[in-house]
């Protein structure tokens, strides 16, 4: 039933380079863990809704069935959905077999881009693979080094997993106060990265999330369990919107081979 409320508007993002993937010097793809499109405002989070603005989004995307963190995060980075993929369940310790299918990280590696995986949650070391150059498991500093790994001389494609509210979330509620304090921290915590990579120039940024949450579950059937946020923007590519198609979690590695045809 959650498909019937959730897609109806629809969105396709097609790439019309206008000088193709070699003039991009920088990609940053940001997951904000269980970021509810809804909590997304001029007041909460000023430098994301700008990105919004001035670039492409949609806030009807969806995740996974089900709509969890690492289930989520096999789908963007494979195109696959669970049970194609490899990962139909939400676990992954150190030790434990890695994934085995390729990613956008051969992707962004195949067209010679230095690699960085920056994230929070443990788990996602699941998703470390050959193709990743510099990778970085920190609940506290993924941010910074992500930072950092873009200040380096080079072409970067960074992938950044940020949490927090998967915290906020399960302990004050979806769209609480608490959990719109913490967006709107970490919304100024990217602020500097955000801006750095424009000042490179040749850029394309992209923010999106791997699932919601209502009340203080996430991970269910409810509806906006499955609700995300896509957003992107570019200095070197032409962003179009097309109504009637629709964004999941699975299109990202499409739209990054799209990216960098
Ligand atoms: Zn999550």
């Amino acid at each position: 039933m959650h498909k019937q409320i959730c897609f109806q508007i629809i969105i396709l993002i097609v790439w019309a380079a206008a000088s193709g993937a070699t003039a991009l010097k920088t990609i940053v793809i940001i997951s904000i863990d269980a970021l509810h499109p809804a909590a997304l405002g001029a007041g909460t989070t000023p430098t994301i809704f700008k990105e919004m603005t001035a670039g492409t989004y949609t806030l009807d995307g969806h995740s996974t069935n089900p709509p969890k963190t690492l289930i989520a995060h096999t789908a963007m980075f494979t195109g696959l959905e669970p049970g194609k993929n490899g990962k139909s369940d939400n676990k992954w310790q150190p030790g434990k077999q890695r994934i085995d299918r390729q990613t956008i990280f051969d992707i962004a590696k195949h067209h010679g881009f230095q690699t960085g995986f920056f994230y929070s949650k443990e788990k996602l070391g699941f998703l470390v693979n050959s193709a990743v150059d510099v990778h970085r498991w920190s609940r506290e500093d993924a941010i910074d080094l992500a930072e950092a790994f873009i200040r380096k001389p080079g072409r970067h494609f960074v992938f950044l997993h940020v949490s927090g509210l998967d915290f906020v979330g399960p302990e004050y509620g979806w769209l609480s106060p608490e959990y719109m304090e913490e967006l709107s921290y970490i919304d100024e915590y990217l602020t500097p990265l955000i801006r750095l990579v424009k000042a490179q120039k040749n850029y394309v940024i992209i923010i999106t999330g791997d699932h919601g949450g209502h009340d203080k579950i996430h991970g269910s059937q409810h509806p906006d369990d499955y609700k995300l946020a896509f957003i992107a923007r570019s200095d070197v590519m032409e962003l179009k919107n097309i109504q009637n198609t629709r964004y999941s979690v699975a299109d990202l590695k499409g739209i990054m081979d799209r990216v960098l045809k």
